[in-house]
């Protein structure tokens, strides 16, 4: 079930033609939230497993306009996670310090060391992103990322990170509520960014760039995940099932206890 929406390399994706509702996969709602939370559980006991074990690590990359729900993923994925064994990273323009180095080495020093769920909140796709949109440097620059992203992260695999990408696909109607809802409520005015609105008028501009990452990024050792968005039941679900799924074929082992039997406590 999970690979429903695991892209191949051998099957590149059209933006515009796929499907941003999860009504589309789903019809049942209440069902939904059920599993959500059964596998929420099983994914508390996976992660206590994983630390425990301390030896592979797991890298969760989340990608999407703005609006797109990365905060909320997170948010609502990871609750009850032991928050020692995750990470949290979010990606925001490159200080000066990350701007004198490669691309990548902000995004290295900040990958998840064994028994850790690393999560990108934003990532190195940024760089061929908004960097490419913005013409923050020529295609010359960005175009060659493609293949420095997909040989970083086929090391990652190498050196015993699992990788899992997700891009959050919302129409732009969805976005325009979103925005709505964060200029009506007062409780969500912080999260509102002019920045945004700049961007919502480069949309197509996006898409074409969230399609090629999509299309060039996706390898046998990272493949992307192409999550209907609009719905955030739908959308949480099917990331949760990415996640379990996988970590139960990472299957953590708890070490081997030293025989504890002659142990007395004063
Ligand atoms: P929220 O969704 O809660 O608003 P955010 O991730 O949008 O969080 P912001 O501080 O609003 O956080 O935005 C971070 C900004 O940094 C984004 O506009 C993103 O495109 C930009 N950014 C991230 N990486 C790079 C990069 N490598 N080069 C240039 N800009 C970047
Ligand atoms: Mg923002």
């Amino acid at each position: 079930m999970p690979a429903v929406h695991c892209l191949t390399p051998e099957n590149p994706v059209e933006l515009a033609k796929t499907s941003t509702r999860g009504k589309d996969f789903h019809d049942d709602r209440d069902a939904a939230e059920k599993e959500f939370y059964e596998l929420r559980d099983e994914l508390i006991g996976l992660q206590t497993a994983l630390y425990a074990e301390g030896r592979q690590k797991l890298l969760v990359v989340l990608q999407a306009m703005d609006a797109g729900g990365k905060d909320g993923t997170i948010r609502h994925t990871f609750k009850g996670v032991n928050p020692q064994g995750v990470r949290v990273t979010s990606f925001k323009k490159p200080s000066s310090e990350d701007l004198a180095h490669d691309f990548l080495w902000r995004i290295h020093r900040a990958v998840p060391g064994r028994g850790m769920i690393g999560i990108f909140n934003r990532s190195h796709y940024e760089d061929v992103l908004v960097v490419r949109v913005s013409n923050i440097v020529p295609e010359s620059v960005w175009r060659p990322r493609y293949q420095t992203i997909n040989n970083f992260e086929q090391h990652l695999a190498d050196t015993g990170t699992t990788v899992l990408k997700f891009f959050l696909h919302i129409s732009k109607k969805e976005q325009k509520e979103r925005f709505q809802d964060r200029l009506d409520e007062p409780d969500k005015h912080w999260k509102f960014d002019q920045d945004d609105l700049d961007k919502r008028e480069q949309w197509d501009e996006y898409q074409t760039a969230f399609q090629d990452m999509l299309n060039n990024c996706t390898t046998d050792h990272a493949p992307w995940y192409l999550i209907p968005g609009d719905q955030k039941w739908y959308r949480n679900l099917a990331i949760m099932r990415v996640m379990v799924d996988t970590l139960r074929k990472m299957d953590p082992q708890y070490p081997e206890a030293d025989d504890l039997s002659g142990v007395q406590i004063d």
